[in-house]
């Protein structure tokens, strides 16, 4: 048997900004990429678009429609 498990991206790229974040299995929540010592934290005023699925949701667990 399969778990309908969501083949969960756990990073994601603002189109934007260039704002990177990481999925946080145990904290449950995006958190911003560090690279070079430095937080991928893009622009505070942006309205971040992801270069992910936008239907995706992390907190979805009903098994929606693909
Ligand atoms: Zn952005």
């Amino acid at each position: 048997m399969s778990e309908p498990k969501l083949r969960t991206p756990t990073k994601r790229t603002c189109e934007r900004c260039g704002r990177v974040e990481r999925w946080d299995a145990a904290q449950t929540t995006w958190r911003v990429v560090e690279a070079d010592g430095e937080r991928q934290v893009g622009s505070p005023y942006c309205i971040h678009e992801w270069d992910i699925n936008g239907t995706f949701a992390p907190f979805e667990d009903k098994n929606a429609h693909a």
